[in-house]
């Protein structure tokens, strides 16, 4: 039975990595016949920020990859959030130190500067660990009495809750294993891994206790997450064997490195260089600062989805393009990559492209006639669908289409300076004069039949088509650019082409 859960700390936007995160989880549980969980990590109250969690599900639900069980849905093994779990971390805490595996510590962050400071020093790091935890310098229940620990507890001093990482006196293993579905196999000295804090005195948990103790009551099978989260692992293993539990299956996914040098993308590349990293645009209520989303720069859900799956997974085929669909189908954690993924923000764009064409021309009018109509000219959805089939091919994103069509709804208002001068001589106004009458008289004004008869009569004159066709175009569009002369000439219609040649003339 597989249960997978995106469990983002709402921190911020979620920014690429994040979602693709998301991305593989839903893939694996939809392969899987499984479920995909959305989790709420929000213990660190110091980095929480409003908003995030609706940012993180209306991200998830416009790329179509919504989750099954989370906050307001399915809550099964609810709640989702952590800040509305708190009553239970606390038990598990206790039930660790019971069992001698975690211990109060009461160290006060003084102190701790004291000790870090001294062993820098001596040339030395500062580790609270097995090796240092009951020489008498620290303060915590495995050096005071028993007394003295529920005496401080009672009048409140601040403590924490230290895991027992490593405990040699015991005949302890020295190594920590783990088979990993991507990285393989993978093993941790446990004598030179810290006692991390599990718990707080003001009640709430670390990341690291919750995370286990929820994927263990939400029944997780597999845990799915970005390759910073390695360093965990032998944390979160030794946690499971510590309360006695089956610890689910790991995969790492590898990281995305930046487009160009060295190291991982971060947030702020998108703004720095120029490209969206957030699926939706994201404004800072602190600063004011907008990043740029995929969305709001007309990327399709289906291009955001087709990139973010090829980051760090391959099918093994030449296969580029991929449905969500197609995705559940190929999709195999097996065939993901140890090595960082580089994003291109290019690639991106040429996917955007492929997916304009396989949009259908109505879906795509509509689009246009939203734009159209802020801009204030109205338009028939029939005639705008017309429209986008000309030049939707040359388009990678709907806010291309009026650069590429603008001709299509209002005369030009000025002749591109260079081409004029190339393209208009001397003798060109008598020429389209006598284009105007030819023009006229033609009945069936569709756009073969113009070119018939237009051509027809270019031949007869005996003179080049350039002579011609140029100053038409230019007449017609107000620059050497756009789609077939005749089609465009077709659908403005006879007066307004006649009516632009005149204009051209003047
Ligand atoms: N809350 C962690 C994060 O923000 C979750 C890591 C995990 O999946 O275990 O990514």
């Amino acid at each position: 039975n597989v249960r997978v859960r995106f469990a983002p700390s709402p921190t911020g936007p979620l920014h690429i990595g994040g979602v693709r995160t998301a991305l593989f989880n839903y893939l694996f549980a939809k392969k899987h016949n499984g479920t995909f969980i959305l989790r709420i990590e929000d213990t660190d109250q110091t980095r929480y920020v409003a908003n995030a969690e609706k940012y993180i599900i209306e991200a998830l639900n416009w790329m179509h990859i919504p989750y099954d069980e989370g906050p307001g849905k399915n809550e099964k093994f609810g709640p989702y959030r952590q800040s509305e779990r708190k009553e239970i971390y606390k038990k598990y805490a206790e039930e660790l130190i019971a069992k001698g595996k975690a211990y109060y510590a009461f160290d006060t962050s003084e102190q701790l500067d004291f000790h870090r400071k001294d062993h820098e020093e001596k040339g030395k790091t500062f580790i609270y660990n097995w090796h240092n935890r009951e020489k008498g310098r620290l303060v915590n229940s495995l050096v005071l009495s028993n007394e003295e620990v529920q005496e401080r507890i009672e009048r409140g001093d601040n403590y924490v809750v230290r895991f027992k990482m490593y405990d040699p006196k015991n005949n302890d293993s020295e190594l920590i294993e783990a088979d990993d579905i991507i990285r393989g196999h993978v093993s941790f000295k446990k004598e030179i891994l810290d006692d991390k804090i599990l718990f707080k005195s003001d009640g709430m948990p670390t990341y690291h206790l919750a995370n286990i103790v929820d994927d263990h009551l939400m029944e997780i099978s597999h845990v799915i997450r970005g390759e910073e989260w390695l360093p965990s692992l032998p944390l979160h293993i030794a946690l499971y064997e510590a309360f006695g539990w089956n610890a689910p299956e790991f995969a790492h996914l590898p990281l995305i490195l930046k487009p160009v040098g060295k190291g991982k993308l971060s947030k702020r590349d998108g703004d720095k260089l120029g490209f969206p990293v957030f699926p939706l645009e994201y404004k800072n209520n602190e600063t004011g600062d907008v990043s740029r989303g995929y969305k709001e720069d007309g990327y399709f859900a289906e291009t955001v989805i087709n990139f973010l799956a090829l980051l760090g997974w391959n099918p093994g085929t030449e296969q580029e393009l991929f449905s969500l669909e197609e995705l559940v189908k190929s999709f195999d954690l097996s065939r993901v990559n140890k090595s960082g993924a580089r994003f291109d923000p290019d690639k991106t764009k040429w996917f955007n492209q492929q997916y304009m064409q396989q949009k259908s021309d109505s879906d795509l009018a509509e689009l246009f006639l939203e734009i159209l109509t802020k801009k204030g000219i109205s338009s028939e959805l029939s005639f705008v669908k017309k429209v986008v089939c000309t030049i939707k091919e040359r388009a990678i994103f709907v806010s291309d289409f009026w650069e590429l069509s603008s001709f299509f709804f209002e005369a030009p208002t000025e002749f591109d300076a260079k081409a004029s001068k190339k393209t208009w001589k001397e003798d060109t106004a008598p020429l389209m004069q006598e284009l105007i009458t030819v023009l006229e008289a033609i009945n069936d004004f569709s756009s073969q039949n113009i070119e018939n008869i237009v051509k027809e009569w270019i031949t007869n004159k005996e003179i080049g088509f350039g002579k011609v066709m140029q100053p038409f175009r230019l007449s017609l569009v107000g620059a050497m650019k756009g789609p077939h002369l005749f089609d465009i000439a077709e659908m403005i219609g006879k007066q307004q082409t006649v009516d632009r040649i005149k204009k051209a003339i003047e």
